[in-house]
């Protein structure tokens, strides 16, 4: 058996000297102000046990890794109808790309890159006030993380309306193709608040058990989705988790994984445990650089890859 919180230590231990490398979001004002110097780590076992390091309590925002959350809420909602408005396959593009979308009809790639979850956000918000729709999406995380102090941090939020200038270009070129039904400013609305939920490592960790564990949180029992449906969530986030840096992340890491540009990175290792970092310095593609290198750790110390140890 390994002894989990010796490796988390031994990780946080030799990646000290490196804590701070890589480079904080600038493109969204709130997030330029994070400070780089900081780093959090947290396992959750199937079993239940929670491991973690570092900064792993501090709240952060978790901006694209909120995609995972939206995608299993509007799978809930439209089931398997909701691929008739994006596709599965890896983009290979930047996380905040245009260019597919006049090539390929105004269908996203896949749900994770913006465009796809700004599609995914517009499912979400069908019969909905899009007030009420971030309300459903609030009371989702915290059901998933059996945590009431899960909030959106409506700073961030704001500060991505004022300049999410590529997020409006991406929503009202899918309104031309009629592949976003409801007005861009509230589709928008609830694609910025998704993104400015703040999180520790050890609630994501919490969130996404489900997807470690057969589609049920065995800490709280809660069924959230089928088994079949937790598979194919954590295929589409080892495909297309890391925008163009997916590749890299499942050759690296081999765990399915989610990126945020606020730094945090969350992966699955299925039947075994959850896992959320964070470190604000992100690489070049814009994920979490020393995130990225202590997941590669993690899988290596523990032998946790899809791929086989
Ligand atoms: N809110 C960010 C954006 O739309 C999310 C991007 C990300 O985390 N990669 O640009």
């Amino acid at each position: 058996m390994t002894d989990l919180q010796a490796v988390l230590d031994s990780i946080h231990t030799e990646l000290q000297p490196r804590i701070g490398e890589g480079k904080v979001a600038d493109y969204i004002p709130e997030l330029a102000k994070i400070d780089p110097a900081q780093f959090g780590l947290s396992v959750v076992t199937v079993d239940g046990k929670v491991y973690s390091v570092g900064d792993a309590a501090v709240p952060f925002s978790i901006q694209s890794i909120s995609k995972v959350f939206m995608l299993t809420l509007a799978l809930g909602k439209v089931g398997e109808g909701l691929w008739k408005r994006v596709g599965r396959e890896p983009s290979g593009n930047a996380f905040n790309s245009i260019v597919q979308l006049e090539q390929e009809a105004g269908i996203p790639r896949n749900p994770f890159i913006n465009a796809g979850a700004i599609a995914v956000a517009d499912v979400v918000l069908a019969g909905h006030e899009p007030r009420e729709a971030i309300g459903e999406v609030l009371r989702f995380v915290r059901y998933l993380a059996d945590d009431e102090t899960v909030t959106i941090d409506d700073k961030v939020a704001r500060s991505e309306t004022q300049t999410g200038y590529r997020n409006f270009a991406l929503a009202n070129f899918m309104r031309a193709y009629k592949n976003i039904d409801h007005p861009v400013e509230h589709v928008l609305g609830v694609y910025f608040h998704q993104c400015a939920l703040s999180m520790s490592c050890e609630q994501l960790a919490r969130a996404g058990l489900f997807l470690a564990a057969r589609g049920a949180n065995p800490m709280t029992g809660h069924s959230v989705v089928s088994p079949k449906r937790a598979r194919r969530i954590n295929a589409l986030m080892l495909t297309c988790g890391h925008y163009d840096g997916s590749g890299d992340f499942a050759y690296h890491v081999g765990l399915p994984g989610k990126s945020g540009v606020g730094g945090g990175i969350f992966a699955v290792a299925p039947g075994i445990a959850s896992i959320a970092v964070w470190s604000p310095g992100l690489n070049r593609v814009g994920n979490s650089q020393l995130g990225a290198v202590a997941l590669e750790m993690l899988a290596g110390r523990t032998g946790w890859s899809v791929f086989g140890d």
